[in-house]
C-alpha cells in the first residue's frame, strides 16, 4: 500500500488539523466529524487493517492507546467519557486502508451498532 491519504497528511502533502504527534503516531480531526470531538489516531507506519498487525507492531499499538487517553484529556472529555472505534474491512465499514482509531466524544453517544 503506497501512500494512503493519511500518509499524505503525515508527510504534510495535504492539510489536516493535527492535535497530537510523536515519532510513531499522528492524530488529527476527522474531516466529516460524527461528534463534537472526532479525532483519528493513526500509526505513521502503514498498517492497512487490524488484521495486518504483527508482533513487531505491539509497541506502536500500545502507543496508539496511550495517545487516545492523552488526547481525550487534552480535549477535556476524559472524565465525561468517549468512544474508541477501529473499523476493519467491509463489514466494519472501513474506508481508509491505513489503520486508525476514531476517538469520539463531547456529547452523550448513541447506540454503538446500527
Ligand atoms: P474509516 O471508515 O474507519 O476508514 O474512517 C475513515 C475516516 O477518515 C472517515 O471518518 C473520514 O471522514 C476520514 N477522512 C477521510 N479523509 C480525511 C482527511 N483528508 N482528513 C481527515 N479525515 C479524513
Amino acid at each position: 500500500m503506497a501512500g494512503s491519504i493519511f500518509t499524505k497528511i503525515i508527510n504534510r502533502e495535504i492539510p489536516a488539523t493535527i492535535v497530537y504527534e510523536t515519532d510513531s503516531i499522528i492524530a488529527f480531526r476527522d474531516i466529516a466529524p460524527q461528534a463534537p470531538v472526532h479525532i483519528l489516531i493513526v500509526p505513521k507506519k502503514e498498517i492497512p487493517t487490524v488484521n495486518d498487525i504483527q508482533e513487531s507492531d505491539t509497541s506502536v499499538m500500545g502507543e496508539l492507546m496511550l495517545a487516545a487517553a492523552r488526547i481525550a484529556a487534552q480535549e477535556g472529555i476524559a472524565e465525561d467519557g468517549y468512544r474508541l472505534i477501529m473499523n476493519c474491512n467491509r463489514h466494519g465499514g472501513q474506508e481508509v486502508y491505513h489503520l486508525h482509531c476514531h476517538l469520539l466524544g463531547g456529547k452523550q453517544l448513541g447506540r454503538m451498532i446500527q
